[in-house]
């Protein structure tokens, strides 16, 4: 068995030892006779799964008790309605900073649900930086202010925590949740698709202080009531039970290797490596402000357009997968999330350097 190394945005490489012991565990889990897939969701054995992977994700985020951790589904493209629906009638304006394309289409879709002022928009420059407070134009009678952590597209990231005082912030954190501490109690809401860092897809986590729920617009969905999902701990509908299983394998691995700060420093030495390298080439190059550039997604172009499709059959040829941009983007892009190792980020730079060497 050969393993790629798989560059991919999302779905993405999880951690090879949580996929084994997956693997052991599919037909028989710990004596129960079943793989997790099969088991009610209700029974003994699914809910102290779920109640591990909860756990576990409090305890590796430091989730304060006020706060609720929520496992649903429809993904961070379903939050961008299910935010709204669920907050923004505290005042029915809501304010979304625009720093790329995911930012973009969670300000679209909440207009379908209130006022949606634009507090800042950093399109003008083609989305390569985030624009520090001083210039966001907030409302101070709005229900909530939005962010994204960390634009997966454009590979631009907040590296320093907005203060929005009395709003609270709501952060999509789809791309980069649990690849350095956050100090929770910053936020009134964060979300996050489970699929790029720490699970597969059909999982959706949201973390939610309690006093922000309990608003919820009369159209808003029950299965998508915070409140409601919050009362059942989760599973007012049935939840995405396997997807919840891998999450806690994949947190428990987290916590293995050290926790939040350790992953930290293991996700800053793999991106150095990578813009260190770019920095030094006159053949490639990253558009992105030094002080905003991404540890997780990384685009890059290289000198010529027309050298691509050569780049990326070279890749393959050495077992390094979906390394194409975003097409709204171009060129390339390598997205290294937490369970990406350091041999990987060496071999896409090794034959970055090769490449390089035969046609710059
Ligand atoms: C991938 C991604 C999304 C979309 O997630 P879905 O699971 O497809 O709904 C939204 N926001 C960000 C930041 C993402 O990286």
């Amino acid at each position: 068995m050969t393993r790629v190394f798989n560059f991919s945005p999302g779905p993405a490489t999880l951690p090879e030892p949580v996929l084994r012991q997956a693997a052991g565990e599919m037909l028989d889990w710990h004596g129960s006779g079943m793989s997790v897939m099969e088991m009610s969701h209700r029974g003994k054995e699914f809910i102290s799964i779920h109640a591990e992977a909860e756990a576990l994700l409090r305890e590796l985020m430091g989730v304060p008790a006020n706060y609720k951790v929520l496992f649903m589904q429809g993904g961070a493209i379903g939050e961008n309605a299910i935010v709204p629906m669920n907050l923004i009638s505290r005042g029915g304006k809501a304010d979304y900073v625009v720093t790329g394309e995911w930012s973009r289409r969670s300000q679209k879709e909440a207009a379908r649900f209130g006022q949606v002022n634009v507090a800042a928009d950093t399109e003008a420059g083609h989305f390569t930086h985030i624009p520090k407070q001083k210039e966001w134009k907030l409302d101070p009678g709005a229900a909530y202010v939005h962010i994204c952590s960390n634009e997966t597209i454009g590979g631009v990231q907040f590296h320093w925590t907005p203060d929005t005082g009395r709003v609270p912030l709501v952060a999509d954190m789809s791309s980069d949740i649990l690849s350095r501490p956050v100090d929770v109690s910053k936020y009134g809401l964060i979300y996050a698709g489970a699929q790029k860092n720490m699970g597969p897809s059909g999982l959706t986590v949201v973390i939610v202080r309690e006093d922000l729920m309990g608003h919820a617009l009369p159209v808003t969905p029950s299965a998508f009531n915070y409140q409601l999902q919050a009362e059942n701990d989760s599973m007012y509908n049935t939840p995405p039970t396997y997807a919840i299983y891998i999450m806690g394998l994949v947190l428990k691995h987290f916590k293995g290797m050290g926790g939040m700060a350790a992953i930290e420093a293991h996700n800053k030495a793999k991106a150095r490596l990578l813009y260190d390298y770019l920095d030094g080439s006159s053949f490639y190059r990253n558009p992105v402000a030094k002080e905003d550039r991404s540890l997780m997604n990384v685009p890059f172009k290289l000198k010529d357009d027309a050298l691509d499709a050569d780049f990326l059959k070279g890749a393959q040829a050495r077992g390094m997968i979906q390394l194409k941009g975003h097409r709204s983007v171009g060129g390339m892009r390598a997205s290294i999330y937490n369970a990406m190792s350091l041999e990987g980020v060496q071999a896409l730079v090794q034959y970055m350097k090769e490449f390089e060497a035969q046609h710059g």
